[in-house]
């Protein structure tokens, strides 16, 4: 086995290489970008070495520089993860040349999958079944359309190089061809530097299964199926092992085309062998076909893992070490059923469009498996994909292994960026998937349901009042004391905060009757809300709940996520100064650093009369008009709550005004 091993990516899959290397004893080094120096996978590794500028084409990419940064720190192979350069033959051919073993597929096995239609003409030869299509050289518009014309509308266009779903287009009929062509070709320009295309027969209510096997370089063995139909834009979003509804008979002929399909590249190393299947009638074994083979490590493996109790890493790095296969195919079985979620930072009701940020917030369920790169307080940053973690669950059947998916999802908890969360644990709850009846089109057909937000239960704004008002979160307790103790000092405990919400503006009074006990009136809606272990008891009722400030916002998670804006609380302060409120509170939990008004004092319009240090900086509270200062509440030194009174103060000819100094 090898001693060390670098680690040729970042994010989740280097996370989850590191793991497993570290359970095997085998020390490992990660490679970074400026982007990553404080990430997870830099923090996880042994060693970590730095390789340059954030984008990937000047760090991730850069296999000259990784290559170097193998052999200064003495590994003696690289693991490439999936993306990058995990299905780049040339960086094999180099990494090889240069004493390091590639934990993978030979750079030839590699090349003669690496396009689609090379990898169909492969599979032909081995008797594996392919997309009836059309695939060549000639690649001439009228040709292609020819092609079509012949196989049958509508077709799918697909970029030899492709991958991603990029460079894909589905055409209905000969007039859009050409235009789709065109588009196809443009994509893939762009995306693979190469604009060969090959038309294929669009399955109708296709259903994507993929079998995962493994190869020594000679023999190969399958871990059975995956079902990953569950797709927005051609790309998986939750997948399962096994496939539903499969037969032994259907596995058996997959399985076998898979081995066939691997032996025939004399394979070595992890690798899935993707098809399509016609599911119109059921699965039946004459009824799928080969679409193409990833050559590396795939996103959804830990469904796999679940069901076979394989550690696929683990076997990666047997292989690579010159291990025969640690299992021959009698060896492995399947049992239960698992299902994997992707959780992305992106906008759904925005067509899925990634999203970048703070993840301010973020808490994990302990019953899932979390494969994640990221921790709270991490950026996402618009370089790389933009995906948070995968939530793994598994049980006995499928129907424990989906409501085990369905609790995790809710108790994932995240703030500070969009992310997919609410549309996967929707998706989790979708009637056709629940009974497992899935095909590709099933996102699509159904988005403006899946992308629709649930409508918050009642007690959400109150929570979420809590939340801005700082009177709720982790430190519940202890903020909670803190404040109405502070309060003590200058009744009544009572303050109003204001925040924006599912495109609504709300203003809730919040009455504090004991630490942890609360009145809060929203319009003419009023709660009473006490602090119990794990969540509230609103009004007598008991609910799950976890409510959280973050910078300037407000979470409220019971099962979904909602988020509140909080209006800038400085200029809340100095806009409720110009109202009708008799004095200055703190906008904000801080240290009074001066006071500068006395009792009796008048004082004009934007006269400074108390400095306030919060959140590192010193604000400057002035005088909202001209006014009698009537009390001073505060020393200098004090800590102080949001909302504190700090000075009180009638108008000049309001001789009267209340509150004396303690
Ligand atoms: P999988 O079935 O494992 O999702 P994909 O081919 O969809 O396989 O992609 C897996 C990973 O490989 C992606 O998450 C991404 O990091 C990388 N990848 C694949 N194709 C592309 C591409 N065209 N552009 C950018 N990244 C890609
Ligand atoms: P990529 O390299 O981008 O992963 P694939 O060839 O694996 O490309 O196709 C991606 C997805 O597109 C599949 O998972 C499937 O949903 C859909 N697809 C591909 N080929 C067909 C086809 N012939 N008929 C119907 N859907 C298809
Ligand atoms: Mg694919």
């Amino acid at each position: 086995m090898f001693e060390r091993i670098l680690i040729a990516n970042r994010g989740e899959i280097a996370c989850r290489i590191v793991r497993t290397a570290r359970r095997m004893g085998v020390s490992t080094v990660a490679v970074f970008s400026d982007a990553d120096a404080g990430a997870l996978h830099v923090e996880m590794a042994d060693e970590a070495v730095h390789i340059g500028a954030p984008p990937p084409a000047e760090s991730y990419l850069c296999a000259a520089r990784i290559i170097e940064a193998a052999l200064e720190t003495g590994a003696q192979a690289i693991h490439p993860g999936y993306g990058f350069l995990s299905e780049n033959p040339d960086f094999v051919e180099k990494a090889e040349q240069a004493g390091l073993t590639f934990i993978g597929p030979s750079a030839d096995a590699i090349r003669a999958m690496g396009l689609k239609d090379a990898a169909k003409r492969v599979m032909e030869q081995a008797g594996v079944p392919v997309v009836p299509g059309w695939h060549g050289d000639n690649q001439d518009p009228e040709h292609l359309a020819a092609a079509a014309a012949a196989i049958g509308w509508p077709v799918l266009i697909k970029a030899v190089a492709g991958g991603g779903g990029k460079g894909m287009r589905l055409v209905d009929g000969p007039d859009a061809f050409a235009g789709a062509l065109e588009g196809a070709r443009r994509e893939a320009r762009g995306a693979f530097g190469n604009d060969a295309v090959l038309v294929e027969k669009y399955i109708e209510k296709p259903r994507h299964i993929e079998v995962q096997i493994f190869g020594d370089g000679t023999r190969a063995v399958h871990l059975f199926e995956r079902d990953c139909s569950l797709q927005r834009r051609h790309q998986k979003v939750i997948e399962e092992a096994p496939a539903p509804g499969m037969t032994d008979e259907m596995r058996t002929a997959m399985g076998q085309a898979a081995v066939r399909a691997a032996e025939a590249i004399g394979y070595r190393g992890a690798g899935t062998v993707e098809f399509i299947v016609d599911a119109s009638e059921g699965l039946r074994p004459d009824r799928f076909w080969f679409m193409e083979m990833n050559t590396r490590l795939q996103v959804e493996h830990p469904v796999t893992e679940a069901v076979t109790g394989i550690d696929l890493v683990e076997w990666q790095l047997r292989v690579a070490a010159g291990e025969p296969l640690p299992a021959t195919q009698d060896d492995i079985s399947l049992s239960g059923h698992a299902f994997e979620a992707r959780l992305y930072a992106e906008d759904v009701s925005a067509g899925f469009l990634p999203a970048t940020g703070r993840l301010d917030h973020l808490v994990f369920p302990q019953e899932a498996r979390i494969d994640t790169g990221v921790r709270a307080g991490d950026e996402i940053s618009p370089w790389y994909d933009p995906m948070i973690a995968k939530i793994t669950t598994c049980g006995p059947t499928r129907d424990i292994a989906l409501s085990r998916l369905r609790r995790a999802l809710a108790h994932t908890e995240v703030a500070g960026t969009t992310t997919n969360l609410d549309f996967l644990a929707t998706l989790t709850r979708q009637p056709d998937f629940g009974c497992g009846d899935v095909d590709t089109g099933l996102i699509a057909r159904r988005i403006d349901t899946l992308a629709r937000l649930p409508a918050p239960p009642p007690f959400v704004p109150f929570l979420a009042a809590l939340g801005a008002a700082g009177l709720a979160g982790a430190s519940a307790a202890g903020q909670g004391a803190a404040w109405s103790e502070g309060f003590a000092l200058w009744q009544p405990l009572e303050r109003e905060v204001r925040l924006e919400g599912g495109g609504e503006e709300i203003t809730a009074r919040i009455t504090v009757i004991a630490p942890g006990r609360y009145r809060v009136k929203i319009g003419t809606a009023e709660s009473g809300i006490s602090t119990v272990p794990g969540g509230y008891a609103i009004d007598g009722c008991r609910v799950a709940a976890r409510v959280v400030r973050h910078g300037g916002r407000a979470s409220v998670f019971a099962g979904h996520g909602w988020h509140f804006d909080l209006p800038d609380p400085l200029a809340r302060a100095q806009e409720a100064g110009e109202g009708s409120e008799n004095g200055i509170r703190a906008p904000m939990p801080g240290l009074v650093q001066a006071v500068f008004a006395a009792p009796g004092q008048a004082v004009s319009a934007g006269d400074r009369l108390a400095v306030l240090e919060a959140m590192k900086m010193a604000h400057e509270l002035v005088a909202p008009r001209d006014c009698m200062v009537t009390g001073v509440f505060v020393r200098p030194g004090q800590q102080v709550e949001a909302g504190a009174l700090l000075i009180g103060f009638g108008t000049d000819d309001d001789e009267t005004g209340s509150g004396a100094a303690e």
